[in-house]
């Protein structure tokens, strides 16, 4: 093959063939534009595209066809007859603008083809253009006009050697100013980072603006590799980098329109995609070919191609074939077939014009065939391959099938825009970024976590997740469905409207609620649900790590009771449920005060530690806090748990009732603290992190923190406070069959917002639901009625199947624990008397850390006789006594200090009369005998009394849970029944109303 000078410059090119007309020896030069000359099917396509023409709206320049360096099919196709494989290696369509001149250009050469002076002088005899064969002796005229135009022509090339010489000096600049051959800048070209489940399932790719995948040439089947070659740069294999050919064809070709043009090789390409700026100028082309040519002396073919592959654009954002392939078809590079890897290929010359996507299914215009834009594109790229013998001509006929290759309708992995799992994805990679902060030395600003962000964007990472999708799902789904939310108390707030910067508004549907599951055997994040319903945005607010609702007594087992018995206490440990108040806990008068029960009501005296989580009584965990650890000790345990200060409110308020804005993250982690045993471990959402090379760098287990915040005891005794909690006190809604549950409600003052928080032998929990603006639910939202139930429904779920399992495994000896009976008062050792103490608080056998149980017995109590009616010893009168243990309180007793105070009716009537009076009091009802059958007696001061303690009677009822305390509410019931029957005879005597009053107080106090 020869090329014309000529020729060359107009970016036209010369062939030398026989002539057809059977003139042996003779040769003739074509001038073909090379994308015309390229292969056959170019002009199949090129017939296809006039068909289209006749149509008046087809016009490449339509409304959507934007693309500057769109390739147009030229409607005046003419080519030579005979196909010569090595004409398809430079098509390089890349040329539309003055593609008319050209051929006009081209019609003048064809006139005077034989001017070329790249020839000997006898050959040109010959020579004649085969467009318009000569097969006569031209005329004197045309002879005369021929060598006028060969002088032209002449004048025109010296012109144009002139200017070549100018330009290679200008040229030699360039390549000093060129950039740096920077083989790691190719390397490192963005790539897409990847986030996988536990079991390695990738859940989302996580990238920026750029999509790309970095696979390796072995990976890319070889039709693949082939169609890129066949259509874009056919020599490929053979060049040095540069095809000066192209170049000065484009060169020319550039100086004779007004637009720049390419003449690429795939390693000019490459190195334009990776090193310079994509702009059109003559310097960036002579420092292109400059690079190239280096390129080429330093990586082998194979890897050029490896990189121009995984690097290329292919529309959307699509960078490299592996997210091409992914995005169009849904395939793994393996997968595709041979017409897919052409459709690929014919992509690459124009992205936005032959987007396979848009042709098949966006573009939409009557009349327009914009599918076949796309396909005849593709027909073409295979028509290469085939005539490059990259594959036969069978499986050229078999891709030729538009069935073969199918372009799915969206994006599989942005279908619905979004990834799924976004409120723990967003949460992990917030955890990534702490983790690339720290491997970088970086310090953790907003400017550098915004870098650490696009670091991930774009470093082609792996990240493994520990989240279990099934929970996340079955934790998602039942936040979705659950239709017993509780109703906002003013209907108005059940959408809650946040105004946007852009003027737009907000509705969020209210309440709202948010989840974490965590394993805390591993301290794995198992599940984050942030919302009711699935983000359908990018980082919206997820409420389980980013709110700070108050979490209510779900704080007080991990604030006040497991610090406590940390601290020495027991379960046994006794609080005093009592309206009294409380050193250091200050009222609103800046006295010392005590919070009240929920619902007002609910004192019960001394009571154990055990019963007041139970029943989550309020004072008594005040009273708790305040007596048995100390807001400092509360605040440090808390923080031992991994809760910031920004979460704790350090009063004794916020620590006992909850005030403090914990998150579901934080309390799902810190009740794991006790399921674990005691040892905190570092919540953790990304298992392992390998960087684009396989590398790993970083181990979640490794670098997870791990320290001991309460002792085995303690955990053991607090999560055995836990399971009573769910089987028989305020949690019992969360019960689920089967398994073990331990938890605790919680509610906000005035139901703006309830929470649960708890434990199984797999998992801790915690749910909050409650108003986005801190509304009140409905009066009767409580974290047992509107919250309990729904953390039941959704862990349930996931414990399907799972047989029981222990939360701590062992029995109590094993965590050096011993169960000793202890007085419900003093909490010393139980006597006699205890048992039978006439105020029925009795005695508890609980559990007590080994060596610290008490030794001493009780000092509060003596067994009496005493008056049933005055609860005072008996005198010989009264007419109804019992034997009794009876409560004095010592010298020195911390109640002995509200003895003779406005208090002491209060302990009087939670610790008796006796308590205050001691053995001074003797019952002053029945003084003398007459006394004992007195009607006046009755009238005057025991059926007032009666009445009292039947007021009081219905009160406790009241406040009584039904389900959990039936005996003690039906015996309560049947004994006012009793009293009323009794007081509404006609003349009951002392005796039997009493007996009467005698029997409900003891069903008051439980002995029954
Ligand atoms: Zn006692
Ligand atoms: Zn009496």
């Amino acid at each position: 093959m020869q090329f014309c000078l000529l020729c060359g410059l107009c970016y036209f090119r010369m062939k030398m063939r026989h002539d057809s007309a059977g003139e042996a020896g003779n040769s003739t030069f074509l001038h073909i534009p090379p994308r015309r000359a390229s292969c056959r099917l170019r002009r199949k396509g090129a017939e296809a595209v006039k068909k289209r023409n006749d149509s008046p709206d087809f016009v490449p320049e339509n409304d959507d066809f934007s693309y500057q360096d769109g390739y147009q099919d030229n409607p005046q196709g003419d080519s030579p007859d005979e196909y010569d494989p090595n004409w398809a290696d430079d098509d390089d369509p890349v040329e539309v603008a003055g593609q008319a001149d050209m051929f006009a250009h081209e019609d003048f050469w064809n006139a005077s083809a034989d001017d070329s002076e790249a020839l000997p002088e006898e050959e040109k005899v010959y020579k004649r253009s085969i467009f318009k064969p000569e097969m006569k002796k031209p005329n004197f005229v045309l002879s005369i006009a021929v060598n006028v135009i060969r002088i032209f022509a002449v004048l025109v090339l010296v012109a144009g050697l002139a200017a070549v010489g100018a330009v290679v000096g200008i040229a030699k600049g360039y390549m000093e100013t060129a950039p740096t051959l920077d083989l790691a800048a190719i390397d490192d070209q963005a790539q897409t980072s990847f986030i996988y489940d536990a079991n390695g399932n990738l859940i989302t790719e996580y990238k920026g603006s750029e999509n790309r995948v970095i696979v390796s040439i072995q990976a890319m089947p070889t039709y693949l590799q082939h169609a890129f070659i066949a259509v874009e740069d056919a020599r490929f294999y053979t060049h040095n980098g540069v095809d000066i050919k192209r170049i000065i064809g484009a060169f020319v070709s550039n100086l004779s329109s007004s637009s720049t043009q390419g003449g690429s090789t795939i390693t000019q390409q490459l190195i334009k995609n990776t090193l310079l700026s994509s702009e059109q100028s003559y310097k960036r082309k002579i420092q292109e070919a400059y690079l190239a040519m280096q390129l080429e002396t330093r990586y082998t073919k194979d890897q050029i191609l490896e990189s121009y592959l995984n690097t290329i654009y292919l529309g959307e954002n699509y960078y490299g074939v592996y997210t091409a392939a992914q995005g169009y078809f849904g395939k793994s590079l393996g997968e595709l077939t041979l017409r897919e890897c052409a459709m690929l290929a014919g992509t690459c010359n124009s992205p936005y014009y032959y987007n396979p996507r848009r042709n098949f299914y966006t573009r939409q215009k009557e009349g327009v065939d914009y599918p076949a834009i796309t396909n005849d594109r593709t027909n073409y790229v295979l028509r290469c391959m085939y005539e490059n013998q990259y594959i036969t001509y069978e499986q050229y006929q078999e891709a030729l099938d538009p069935a073969t290759a199918h372009v799915l309708e969206k994006d599989p992995n942005t279908a619905t825009g979004m990834y799924a799992y976004a409120h723990y994805v967003e949460y992990a990679v917030d955890e990534v970024i702490d983790i690339l902060l720290q491997l970088n030395n970086l310090e953790d600003t907003s400017a550098n976590r915004n870098a650490m962000e696009n670091k991930l964007r774009t470093g082609g990472y792996h990240v493994q997740l520990a989240i279990d999708t099934s929970i996340q799902s079955t934790v998602e789904d039942t936040l979705e469905n659950w239709t017993n939310y509780p109703t906002l108390r003013d209907p108005a707030d059940k959408v809650y409207r946040t105004r946007n910067s852009d003027g737009t508004y907000d509705e969020t549907v209210e309440p709202q609620a948010a989840a974490v599951v965590v394993d805390y055997h591993t301290g794995e994040i198992k599940a984050i649900v942030g919302s009711r319903t699935r983000p359908t945005a990018m980082k919206t607010f997820n409420r389980a790590v980013d709110m700070t609702m108050p979490v209510g007594s779900s704080i007080k087992p991990i604030a006040v009771y497991a610090p406590a018995i940390e601290l020495g206490a027991s379960p046994a440990s006794i609080v005093m449920n009592m309206p009294l108040p409380i050193s250091g806990w200050r009222g609103s008068n800046g006295q010392d005060s005590w919070p009240r029960n929920y619902g007002g009501s609910s004192y019960a005296g001394p009571e154990t530690l055990r019963k007041a989580l139970v029943n989550s009584h309020n004072t008594a965990a005040a009273q708790a806090l305040m007596t048995l650890v100390g807001v400092d000790n509360s605040v440090a345990f808390l923080h031992a748990m991994g809760i910031d200060d920004a979460h704790i409110d350090a009063t004794p308020f916020g620590l006992s009732l909850g005030s403090s804005g914990i998150t579901p993250m934080q309390m799902a982690v810190a009740f794991g603290v006790l399921a674990n045993g005691g040892v905190y471990q570092q919540p953790i959402s990304v298992l392992g992190i390998s960087d684009s090379t396989g590398k790993v760098i970083w181990d979640g287990h490794q670098q997870q923190e791990r320290h001991r915040v309460f002792s085995e005891s303690t955990a053991y005794m607090v999560v055995d406070m836990l399971k009573q909690a769910v089987s028989s006190g305020t949690g019992t809604n969360a019960k689920i069959k089967g398994q073990t549950v331990a938890g605790k409600t919680g509610t906000n003052s005035d139901q703006k917002g309830v929470f649960f928080a708890g434990m199984t032998g797999y998992y801790s929990s915690a749910l909050w639901v409650g108003h986005d603006n801190y509304k009140a639910l409905s009066s009767k939202s409580t974290g047992s009625r509107s919250a309990a139930p729904l953390w039941q429904s959704y862990m349930s779920k996931i414990h399907q199947g799972l047989s029981n399992r222990d939360i701590l495994e062992g029995s109590a000896s094993d965590y050096g624990l011993v169960k000793v009976t202890t007085c419900a008062v003093s909490g010393q050792l139980a006597t006699d008397a205890c048992r039978s103490d006439a105020m029925g608080y009795g005695v508890v056998t609980d559990y007590w850390k080994a060596g610290t149980e008490p030794t001493v017995s009780c000092q509060m109590h003596t067994t009496q006789t005493i008056c049933s009616v005055s609860g005072l010893l008996a005198s010989p009168y009264c007419p109804d006594t019992v034997t009794r243990g009876v409560l004095t309180i010592p010298s020195g007793h911390p109640l002995a200090s509200f003895i003779g105070t406005e208090y002491e009716d209060v302990l009087i009537e939670y610790l008796g009369s006796y308590a205050v009076l001691g053995a001074s009091g003797t019952c002053p009802y029945h003084t003398s005998a007459s006394s004992s059958g007195s009607n006046t007696m009755v009238e005057n001061t025991l059926i007032p009394d009666a009445k009292i303690l039947l007021s009081q009677a219905y009160a406790q009822l009241q406040s009584m849970d039904i389900v959990n305390d039936a005996q003690r509410y039906s015996a309560i019931q049947s004994a006012i029944t009793n009293l009323e029957y009794v007081i509404s005879l006609p003349a009951p005597t002392t005796a039997e109303v009493a007996s009467a009053m005698g029997q409900l107080t003891q069903a008051m106090a439980g002995l029954y």
